[in-house]
């Protein structure tokens, strides 16, 4: 019978979950999801300064946010530190590793002596003290990557790695293999930054006599600019995109496409076809670009998709306030993140906003003051305040004194906005109601210069 595929997302709490370490979560996520097996999550707590309670709570927070659940864990590193112990003691006890006092000049001078080539190989110490080294078998090491393909490392040219220091602690990459071999991961995802470490802890999985599992290194991110990714490029971590409005559904449509090689990255693919159709193997070897503008576009389309009452539902919870469905109504095909919304139309709620730039172009001349003196008279006669009467009035106010249309609706909406950039005009002024709506243009005109 084929074993469960089981995946695991491990990651170093050191701040809010940057984009690559979500991608790494989700891809792992897909692939527990497509097989129906497990994702383990582990926590790899072993710095103490750093893996502090709140930075914990930022991957958890982060993860959930983006609905990617876990079945296992989370699973501290530290609180396995006794089997870490008892998985050394036992390595030296059958002579798989040694204590060994060499330092790095020893390594220097043993290379020196054997050429750069030879893996170190150092010697035990007598009286049990010092560093513990894994002794390296003969043959060769093969790392069976799903992205890069298989890359093979002769075991002579390995350095015997260090795996614990000489007060006992262990090293990072022997932790790691022992707690994926006990977890009994199938798969390890993760970015290629631990290219390098995969070969030693393939050394671990040796000394454990253990499979090790198949691994998938991921290509960087970069930039919209091809440089490293950072804060410069915009929002850089889970919790920047969500402060930015972003939706956890775009957001996973768009970091699932961040390098998965066939698929153009303007392609909308919800989350269970992702499930369904996505594949390792396609993944590519080259960095990807991380655009913000693309995410934008994206979320604006996920944004369109949701219904009135989900919108108001995610606006309100986003700004915390309540009441917003019709300023939702109206909003809804501009807007492409939810912070789009408020700035765009928090006038209706809040008054109109301060744009002294606009209310000089709109409201300082004669002609401008004149057509809000005539539309808020055309308004106030209306019988029935609804967008065909309202159009129909401000049309005929600009047919009436000659001028072009946008010279006498850019003052009405200045007006009642405060600046130049606002949802509709008529709806806009339905929204508000005609009592605001008449009221804003007298204190507008009062307020003229
Ligand atoms: N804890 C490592 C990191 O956050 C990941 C280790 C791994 O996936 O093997 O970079």
């Amino acid at each position: 019978m084929a074993s469960e595929t089981r995946v695991r997302f491990a990651p170093s709490p050191t701040g809010a979950l940057h984009i690559g370490g979500a991608r790494a979560a989700l891809y792992n996520w897909l692939v527990a999801r497509q097989s129906g097996g497990a994702m383990v999550l582990r926590i790899e707590d072993t710095d103490r300064e750093r893996s502090t309670p709140e930075n914990v709570e930022q991957i958890l927070d982060a993860l959930r946010w983006l609905e990617l659940d876990w079945d296992e864990g989370p699973i501290s590193q530290v609180e396995r530190s006794p089997r870490h112990q008892e998985v050394l003691a036992d390595l030296v006890a059958r002579d798989l590793a040694y204590r060994t006092t060499a330092t790095a000049e020893d390594v220097k001078a043993y290379k020196q002596e054997h050429g750069d080539a030879a893996g170190f190989r150092g010697t035990p110490s007598p009286d049990g003290e010092g560093a513990v080294r894994l002794r390296v078998p003969g043959g060769d090491i093969v790392v069976h990557d799903l992205i890069r393909g298989e890359a093979t490392f002769r075991a002579e040219h390995l350095d015997e790695p260090v795996i614990a220091r000489a007060d006992g602690s262990v090293l990072y990459n022997f932790a790691v293999a022992v707690d994926d071999h006990d977890a009994g991961i199938t798969h390890v995802i993760r970015g290629e930054d631990h290219l390098s470490n995969t070969p030693k802890q393939l050394l671990v999985y040796a000394a454990l006599g253990a499979t090790p599992p198949a691994f998938a290194h991921l290509p960087l991110l970069h930039g919209h600019d091809g440089k490293k990714l950072s804060k410069r490029h915009g929002a850089a971590s889970v919790q920047e995109l969500r402060a930015a409005g972003y939706l956890p559904a775009a957001v996973r449509n768009y970091i699932a496409l961040l390098g998965w090689g066939d698929v153009d990255s303007e392609t909308l693919i919800a989350t269970p076809d992702l499930v369904e159709r996505f594949e390792l193997s396609r993944v590519s070897r080259n960095p990807s670009r991380f655009d913000e503008q693309k995410l934008r576009w994206m979320n604006g389309r996920y944004l369109r998709e949701l219904s009135l009452d989900e919108l108001t539902v995610e606006l309100e919870a986003f700004t915390g306030r309540s009441g917003l469905r019709a300023g939702a109504e109206i909003s809804a095909e501009k807007i492409q993140t939810l912070a789009d919304f408020w700035p765009l139309a928090g006038f209706l709620y809040d008054g109109p906003v301060s744009d002294p730039k606009a209310r000089e172009k709109w409201l300082t001349n004669p002609e401008h003051l004149a057509a809000l003196v005539d539309a808020r008279s055309a308004l106030s006669a209306l019988e029935a305040f609804t967008l065909e009467e309202i159009e129909a009035a401000l049309r005929g106010v600009a047919a009436a004194r000659e001028v072009k249309a946008k010279d006498v609706f850019q003052p009405v909406r200045v007006a009642i906005a405060g600046t130049a950039a606002s949802p509709g005009l008529f709806e806009s002024l339905i929204v508000l109601g005609r009592d605001a709506s008449l009221a804003r243009m007298d204190a507008a005109f009062a307020a003229r210069i």
